[in-house]
């Protein structure tokens, strides 16, 4: 009988793709050899920028409206959908969750592994926790193994290393908070052998800033949008005006804020290269299984990626993405939209009769700063239809009940997403 790989899933909170494949804005060596020795996908687009839903979309290969969960809280996945770690389980992996942040237990995603272990903000990869883990892969976990490890030290507030706050480390805080990650990622990464098979994603894209003063500067401007938002004083001139002045990631749809690395390694099952198809988060659920020889025939709306790496598919899949509120759904949050043939992006608030509708050409535009929309009405018609006839605003999350709602918020509070 060959020997089952060991599967190893690092989602590294708010990882962009370009920090991710440009080792000139990090010091990440490590990512960069993981990189080079594997296969990765330059163009994956996150379904939502939000992290709960976005872990729902991965362990499920459907939309935020397919599976229901939209936000950090208001509704929990139902027991009838399959998750990832439900499928490596029932083919005889021990799988086991290593998860922080919002991703509370109640929202339905510990279904399948046999550890849901959630940890507080304080037990980061940098303190006595990531020894504790780095030991776990030594003598613990047992083979074979899935585990998920959620990295949370680039979410704000980010965390600098000691010894990595300097230039050598990127040239923002995010830089080098992710050059501290890709230090640990080394010792972490000798524990393995060939035998596992290590993916690294990030669960969403981030906006961030440039020196310490605009941080700062930013985190002060963000809890005014908040209170503001409470209070519906913003409107959508206001909105636009402060894009480029909020920091953080959940309230927009932008392609920093919905482009995470994929990257694949393992020398027996991966060849090394790179693609620059567009695919969706949704695509990794069926693409590990596929990777590793688990026939999976339940209808979900992801598609292996793996013809893509055996060169006998090229063609860019369409992806959905939405920000219809971090806490909670909401109408007046809602924003819709469409990254098609890695060429167009179509942005479109269905309940908001204010909000202009917004069409960027990526390949000449790819900051997304030249709003086209009214010049090609037909396409975006087009592109709005399709969106409708998805039919999104559905809601099939079964509503999590107040006391635990309650919970939730509390947990987020924590967290800083209500400051
Ligand atoms: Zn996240």
């Amino acid at each position: 009988m060959i020997k089952k790989k060991n599967i190893l899933l690092i989602v590294i909170d708010c990882l962009r793709a370009d920090f991710t494949y440009n080792p000139q804005k990090a010091h990440i060596p490590n990512i960069t050899k993981l990189k080079n020795e594997g296969y990765s996908f330059l163009n994956t687009i996150a379904s939502t920028s939000t992290t709960t839903p976005n872990f729902t979309c991965l362990f499920t290969g459907l939309y935020p409206f397919e599976h229901g969960v939209r936000s950090q809280s208001g509704y929990r996945l139902r027991g009838k959908f399959t998750t990832l770690p439900e499928v490596l389980k029932k083919n005889g992996y021990n799988t086991y969750a290593e998860f922080t942040g919002p991703l509370i237990k109640e929202i339905g995603l510990s279904k399948g592994f046999d550890e849901y272990n959630l940890r507080g903000a304080k037990k980061t990869i940098h303190t006595q926790w990531g020894c504790e883990l780095i030991n776990k892969f030594k003598e613990y976990y047992k083979e074979p193994w899935f585990v998920c490890l959620h990295i949370w030290s680039l979410h704000l507030p980010r965390i600098i290393r000691k010894g990595c706050n300097r230039k050598k480390y990127g040239l923002t805080i995010y830089g080098r908070a992710l050059s501290s990650i890709d230090i640990y990622l080394e010792k972490l990464l000798n524990t393995q052998s060939d035998d596992t098979l290590i993916i690294l994603i990030g669960d969403h894209g981030e906006k961030t800033a440039y020196s310490k003063f605009e941080y700062f500067g930013k985190r002060i401007i963000k809890f005014l949008f908040r209170r503001m938002k409470k209070f519906r004083i913003t409107k959508k001139y206001f909105f636009k005006g402060v894009r480029d002045i909020l920091i953080g990631h959940g309230y927009s749809i932008y392609d920093e804020l919905i482009k995470i690395p994929f990257i694949l390694h393992n020398k027996d099952l991966i060849p090394q290269g790179e693609s620059a198809c567009q695919i969706r988060q949704i695509d990794i659920f069926p693409t590990i299984l596929d990777i590793i020889g688990i026939n999976y025939n339940k209808e979900i709306t992801g598609k292996s990626a793996l013809p893509i790496i055996k060169g006998t598919d090229c063609s860019n899949r369409d992806a959905y993405i939405e920000a219809v509120g971090v806490i909670i759904p909401s109408k007046d949050e809602w924003l819709t939209g469409l990254r098609i043939d890695n060429k167009y992006k179509f942005i479109y608030a269905p309940f908001q009769e204010d909000f202009e509708d917004e069409l960027y050409f990526l390949k000449d535009d790819p900051a997304e700063r030249y709003n086209v929309a009214k010049e090609n009405k037909s396409l975006t018609d087009k592109f709005k239809n399709k969106i409708k006839e998805m039919r999104t605003e559905r809601m099939v999350g079964e509503k999590i009940d107040e006391d635990i709602e309650k919970k939730i918020v509390e947990k987020l509070r924590n967290l800083g997403y209500m400051d």
